[in-house]
Order: structure tokens, then C-alpha cells, then sequence
């Protein structure tokens, strides 16, 4: 026996899907897992977004999962409140959270200027979250770092990034760390991707593992088959052809995008559908997909996608394409007829310029809207999912006559088959933590696993503590 006592504290994304953060305190040192952004109404989320219930400049080591905001977008704040640990993650992520995080910077300052404006005669004003300088201190701090090589991120504790197959660069976290009981491993998950994936190689379960803290977003239930997705979108496209109608996709930016375009590009190879003309209208779509472009021979992608990709040599169509980064050429797509088909953010249409492409279409019926993420309660996504047919687009009412159709097949997030393979795959001795998913999906995983004989599951509280020994 030693003395050295472990413990890590739940500090967000504990009974929800946001804020994922994670502080581990062993050996004497801290080491945060991930330091992501609360997301959901302003009054909520503003006041976890802003405190910090350890003092950053406590902590020793940052490790990031993956470029999601949720997972990254509170990193500026958190270099800019004293912390000026090395931030892991690997090179892949780095690079991509570079671009997310000045985006999300962005909108924070647009965000607080635009309270200012409409709060300005009850002399109300807000500070932004964060602004551009705070994304560059945190971005200095990046360590990028290769996949499945050891490092010491604190004295005495190795770490390995392993492929968690989410989103490109997107990482588990393995520690290997002394704890009152002796050497443990303990494996964060971050989000874990599916067993199947278009892009990405499947995450393989790593051995000797002790305490497993895993994420439960789809914990209560099953995605349709991906092999369905190419032959939705054709139909699709081929109905726009016959209609000149125009396909309106929201998409999300990092991962959706070129998931979409890799399935066209495909498409177009095998002649399954006609050429017709395409746009991506996301200036920061358009960064994302340029990286991965230019990685496409990374550890995180599978070889079938490696494969194509070589023997194809422009799998995200960068030559037939109309990558938009101009305002003026996005405006310049309402004059035009059909058929196009034009792929922009935001992916549950709540900005972006997705939602320009919406007012000017919406009203006609040979117009497509395919939605292909998952749409949250209260968005103008969910409402036209749901089949509403009058909806507000900057702030104007519009009918809906064109049709909306939702590809379900689409998601980066293991399901509760996956997360069950992933589970007993793993077999960790001591332990599960459920983080990452709301109380419905999470208790039912937890029932599942615990129906399979699976033991010592834990569905931790926010800012709940436990020891690991
Ligand atoms: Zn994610």
C-alpha cells in the first residue's frame, strides 16, 4: 500500500450532454479531461460557462478529446483565468480546434454586442464569454501529439491518445496513474464513435483497463444503417433533376460535411446519379474540409476511406465542387435555378447562412430540405422535422411548402449496440462512469449493462467525487 490517494470529480456533461469536463487529481498533480462549453438557454448556461469551480492555475495538464465545442469551447476562458498548462491533444484535433474556437470566439463577441444593442435602453450589458486573443492564448498552449504513443503529462502518469472513431483527430484518453491501490489505467472515452463509421476507423478497445469513464449519448437507442445513406441521397438528387428543384442541406460543419460530400463523390464516380451543380456554403465548412483533405492519410481515417481516396485523388470533390467562402457568391445562389444542391450551416438551422438559403426556398415545392443531424427541441430544424407549416426566419413568417425529409443514418456518436460492444469489450476491472447523455439515455444504459451481469456502473452528479484506487 502507498499513499497516494486518486480521485477525479465530475464536473460537467454529469446527467446532460454539455460542458464535458473532467478534473483528475493523483500523484500530486491535476490533469483536466477536456473543457468544453455548457450549451442550452443563456440564463443556465452563462453562469456555468463562467465559473470555474477549481482554480485553473491548479491544474498541470490539459488533455482534449476532440475539436467539438463542447468539448474544447471553454479552453479560452480557462488560459485566460490563470491556467497555463500544455494542452494535449492530438495533431489532427489541434489543428481543428483552431478553427473552431476562433469561430466560437466570434460568436461570442457578436453574441454579447448584439445583448448590448437590444438591452441598451435597461442599461443592461454583458462581457463576451471570451474573445479571439483568449482562443490564441489557449491555442499557444497546444501540445499536438501522435496517436497510440506514450507521453508524461504529469510526473508519473503515462498517457495514449487511441482513435475513439467521432470526429477527425477525435481521441481517448488512456492514464496509467498510481492510486491507494496501486498502478490503475483509466480510459476516457470522450465521445465514442460507431462501430461503422463512413470515414473514420472503427475505435478498438484497449486491454488492462480499470476504471472506464465512457459517454451514454445514445444510451436508449439504435441508428439506422449507414449503407442506407447513398441511396436516400441519390433518390434525392435525382428527384431535384427531374423537379430543377433545389436540395437545401443543413449541415453541421466539422465531420456531417464531408461525411455528405464523401457519399456524393462516390455517387458521381459509380454514375448512380446525374451531375449536377453543387455548392458548400460554410466558410468554416470549407476550412474543415480542407484539412481533412490535406490528412486524409491520418491514423484516425479507415482504410477503405484511405483506399478510395488514393485511387479517386479528390474524394471532397475540390474540382467540381463550389466551395463559397464570399457573401457575395452565397446571395449570388438565389438568382440561379435549379438543380443544385447546396450544403450549409448551421446543421439545426439556428444561423448561419443556411437560413438565407431557407427563406429564399422554403416557399417553393420543388425544394428539398434534407436534414441530416439531429435536430434539438425548440430549433428551426426540429419545427420543420416535425412538419410545422409556418415557421420565423429572421423573424418573418414563412409557409412551408417545400418538402422535408431527415436522413437518420447519419450520426458520429456510438449507439446503445455500439456503446454495449464498446462496454464488455473493454471489461474494466474497478468501474464505469456514465458521462455525456441525459438521464433518459443514461439510466437506460446503466439498466441495460446492469441486465448483462455488467457491475460497478456509475451514474455520477454534477461535481459529484470519487476515489479510484
Ligand atoms: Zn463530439
Amino acid at each position: 500500500m502507498n499513499n497516494n490517494k486518486a480521485k477525479i470529480s465530475f464536473l460537467g456533461a454529469a446527467g446532460e450532454v454539455t460542458g464535458s469536463r473532467h478534473l483528475l487529481e493523483a500523484n500530486g498533480s491535476t490533469i483536466l479531461l477536456d473543457c468544453g462549453m455548457f450549451q442550452g438557454h443563456r440564463s443556465d448556461a452563462d453562469s456555468k460557462n463562467r465559473t470555474f469551480t477549481f482554480p485553473p492555475a491548479s491544474v498541470d495538464a490539459v488533455m482534449l478529446s476532440h475539436a467539438h465545442v463542447d468539448h474544447c469551447g471553454l479552453m479560452p476562458l480557462l488560459y485566460r483565468n490563470g491556467c497555463d498548462a500544455p494542452l494535449y491533444a492530438t495533431s489532427g484535433t489541434a489543428e481543428i480546434t483552431a478553427v473552431m474556437l476562433a469561430d466560437s470566439s466570434r460568436l461570442q463577441v457578436a453574441d454579447a454586442q448584439f445583448y448590448n444593442k437590444i438591452h441598451a435602453a435597461e442599461h443592461l450589458s454583458i462581457e463576451p464569454l471570451y474573445t479571439e486573443e483568449d482562443a490564441a492564448l489557449a491555442l499557444g498552449h497546444m501540445k499536438p501529439t501522435d496517436y497510440n504513443s506514450d507521453f508524461e503529462p504529469a510526473p508519473g502518469v503515462t498517457a495514449r491518445f487511441l482513435n475513439a472513431g467521432h470526429v477527425m483527430g477525435s481521441a481517448m484518453t488512456q492514464l496509467d496513474l498510481e492510486t491507494s491501490g496501486g498502478r490503475r489505467r483509466i480510459l476516457y472515452t470522450g465521445d465514442l464513435g460507431r462501430q461503422e463509421a463512413l470515414l473514420l476507423e472503427t475505435p478498438a478497445a484497449p486491454e488492462g483497463v480499470d476504471y472506464l469513464i465512457i459517454e451514454s449519448t445514445y444510451g436508449d437507442r439504435l441508428h439506422e444503417k449507414l449503407e442506407d445513406a447513398a441511396g436516400k441521397l441519390a433518390g434525392v438528387i435525382k428527384r431535384a433533376v427531374k423537379e430543377n428543384g433545389k436540395i437545401v442541406i443543413p449541415s453541421f460543419a466539422l465531420e456531417r460535411t464531408q461525411e455528405i460530400i464523401f457519399i456524393i463523390d462516390k455517387l458521381r464516380r459509380d454514375k448512380s446519379v446525374p451531375e449536377i451543380p453543387i455548392y458548400v456554403d460554410s466558410p468554416m465548412a470549407i476550412s474543415l474540409t480542407e484539412i481533412f483533405n490535406k490528412r486524409r492519410e491520418d491514423f484516425c481515417f479507415d482504410d477503405k476511406f484511405k483506399a478510395y481516396a488514393r485511387m479517386d485523388g479528390d474524394p471532397f470533390g475540390f474540382d467540381y465542387i463550389r466551395y463559397l467562402r464570399s457573401k457575395e457568391e452565397s446571395q449570388s445562389l438565389n438568382n440561379k435555378s435549379g438543380p443544385m444542391l447546396i450544403i450549409s450551416a448551421s446543421g439545426m438551422c439556428e444561423g448561419g447562412r443556411v437560413l438565407h438559403h431557407l427563406r429564399n426556398n422554403i416557399g417553393t415545392e420543388s425544394t428539398t430540405i434534407l436534414l441530416v443531424g439531429y435536430q434539438a427541441a425548440g430549433t428551426l430544424g426540429r419545427k420543420l422535422q416535425d412538419g410545422i407549416k409556418k415557421v420565423k426566419i429572421f423573424g418573418m413568417e414563412h409557409e412551408v411548402w417545400a418538402r422535408v425529409e431527415t436522413m437518420h443514418t447519419f450520426s458520429s456518436h456510438a449507439d446503445k449496440a455500439d456503446l454495449s460492444v464498446f462496454i464488455k469489450a473493454v471489461n474494466p476491472a474497478r468501474g464505469i462512469f456514465l458521462v455525456h447523455g441525459d438521464p433518459e439515455a443514461r439510466s437506460a444504459l446503466s439498466a441495460a449493462l446492469a441486465a448483462d451481469g455488467v457491475k460497478n456502473v456509475k451514474c455520477p452528479a454534477m461535481g459529484e467525487v470519487f476515489e479510484l484506487n
